[in-house]
């Protein structure tokens, strides 16, 4: 029988994993990729000082680590090591305290004193069962789950607005705890489900960890393209894919872009009610990052944040929600949410002698145009007085600077489409299979399906297994 060739258009963790999970099914697998290197969203390069390594899109792993599908492949082989920090994220306070994650839920619980059992009965019965849970959550929410009770569950919990399940705490550590981790969905809290992402990276956190990868996030989407290699897969860099009828013969086409752009190359292809639905997708809030070589690291005030891989600063869980509502409208809070990693904790080999990375996005309304860094340096300044006489040089990403380096972050965002209820039940539309186009032998794999955003591939890997099963 002849070989069946694919092509993936996209080298992202997606893209990557759909590669891989073809090349393992026996198909002769090309990928383009627009960029001169492969890696999308998990790549690092030195942008401030020589040999100072920073992750310029991802940094913190938990879904990876949770993802069954990357968790199946050989990918220490090929370079891939995680390395834990002895806190996954801490939670800085005014009052000079800090909330506590650990990956030990009843280590977390202890720090967080008089609310620690109710920590514990809101995501224990979860971390225990996450083995069975991740194979659900980590793919379209629209089917019938492998374990039902477990996801009834989550959903349970999930549903809420993350300001109505974080007000289950009496006090304020770990009601902030809670806020900071849920303002990952880059939504304001008050809305419907919005305590999904904060609920699973928690459930991951407790059960897997939080991990960075040992050298740089690159090491993810290097560890894929090797073990791709190893299979006969091919990876073409510095190739942007405009049209359809561009793409060399093939059985199957998977893209690794957002909906409307994909709507874009496919044309007339498409039929026009899907290409009406691919314009339609709805964007959200956007990041601004900055990359700083920050001498000694940052002087926290609090007691052990200086060991934790992720810190997550806004203050109350009140005044996160009210900074993320602002965002939302399209207004910049003058104190954003700002996510700050230190992935030197966790993986020493990346300061240079006393200079550390330092990784600190703040969340900006979609599309912002204005210079956010006095912003995220005033937030890491209110918490770490001293800090801004150590930096040595910054690097700026606006939310343009993203979409300029890469189409699929429109406007900025990062997350690849709003998390509306609807963006997380059926992305990008609701459909018996979220990743087929409607034409034949086509299919989207990006964060714009589901599960979403993060380097878990599972997008990848469950839209190459659609694609198999048109195949036979
Ligand atoms: C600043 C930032 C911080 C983040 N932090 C984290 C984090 O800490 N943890 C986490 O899990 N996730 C994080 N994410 C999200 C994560 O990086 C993404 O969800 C993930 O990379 C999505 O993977 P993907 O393969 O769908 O798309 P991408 O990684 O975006 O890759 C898409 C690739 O397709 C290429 N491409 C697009 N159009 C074309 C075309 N027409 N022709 C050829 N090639 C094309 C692009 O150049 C790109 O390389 C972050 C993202 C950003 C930007």
């Amino acid at each position: 029988m002849r070989t069946r060739n694919a092509i993936v258009v996209g080298s992202g963790p997606n893209g990557l994993s759909a590669a891989v999970t073809l090349a393992q099914a026996g198909l002769r697998v090309t990928v383009f990729e627009a960029a001169d290197s492969p890696g999308g969203g998990a790549r690092s390069g030195e942008v401030t000082l020589p040999g100072l390594v920073h992750d310029l899109c991802s940094a913190v792993h938990p879904f990876a680590a949770a993802s069954p599908f990357l968790s199946s492949l050989p990918l220490e082989e090929f370079g891939l090591k995680w390395r834990f920090a002895k806190l996954d994220a801490a939670h800085p306070l005014d009052d000079g305290s800090a909330a506590l994650l650990y990956r030990s839920i009843a280590a977390t619980a202890a720090a967080l004193g008089p609310d620690g059992p109710r920590w514990r009965s809101l995501f224990e019965p979860l971390a225990v069962r996450a083995d069975d849970l991740v194979g659900d959550v980590l793919g379209p929410i629209l089917r019938m789950p492998s374990h039902p009770l477990m996801m009834l569950r989550f959903g349970l919990r999930a549903a809420w607005p993350a300001t109505t399940l974080g007000r289950y705490f009496r006090h304020e550590p770990a009601r902030a705890l809670f806020a900071g981790c849920a303002a990952h969905i880059f939504r304001p809290l008050n809305r419907v489900a919005t305590s999904s992402v904060g609920t699973m990276m928690i459930t991951a956190g407790h059960r897997y960890g939080w991990p960075v990868a040992e050298g740089g996030s690159s090491a993810i989407t290097n560890a894929l393209a090797g073990l791709l290699e190893s299979l006969g897969g091919v990876v073409v860099t510095g190739t942007r894919v405009s049209r359809l009828s561009d793409l060399p013969s093939h059985d199957i086409a998977i893209f690794d872009v957002g909906p409307a752009a994909f709507a874009d190359i496919a044309g007339g292809k498409l039929a026009p009610r899907r290409s009406r639905a691919y314009r339609r997708f709805r964007y959200g809030a956007a990041a601004f990052k900055l990359d700083l070589a920050v001498r000694g690291g940052i002087p926290w005030s609090a007691e052990h944040v200086g060991q934790a891989g992720t810190v997550h600063l806004g203050g109350s869980a009140a005044e996160i929600a009210a900074a993320e509502r602002l965002v939302g409208r399209g207004i910049m809070p003058e104190r954003p949410f700002v996510l700050v990693a230190q992935q030197h904790v966790a993986d020493p080999g990346r300061a240079v002698g006393d200079i550390c990375p330092v990784y600190a996005y703040a969340h900006v309304p979609h599309g912002h145009r204005e210079d956010a860094t006095a912003a995220i340096v005033g937030q890491i300044e209110r918490f770490a007085p001293g800090f801004t006489g150590r930096i040595l040089r910054v690097h700026a990403s606006s939310p343009g600077d993203f979409e300029r380096g890469n189409p699929n972050y429109v406007g900025g965002d990062i997350v690849g489409g709003s998390n509306t209820l609807r963006g997380l039940v059926g992305r990008p539309v609701i459909a018996r299979d979220n990743y087929a186009t409607s034409i034949p032998g086509v299919y989207l794999c990006s964060s714009s399906t589901p599960p979403g955003a993060g380097t878990h591939g599972m997008c990848g890997h469950l839209a190459a297994r659609s694609a198999l099963a048109h195949l036979r």
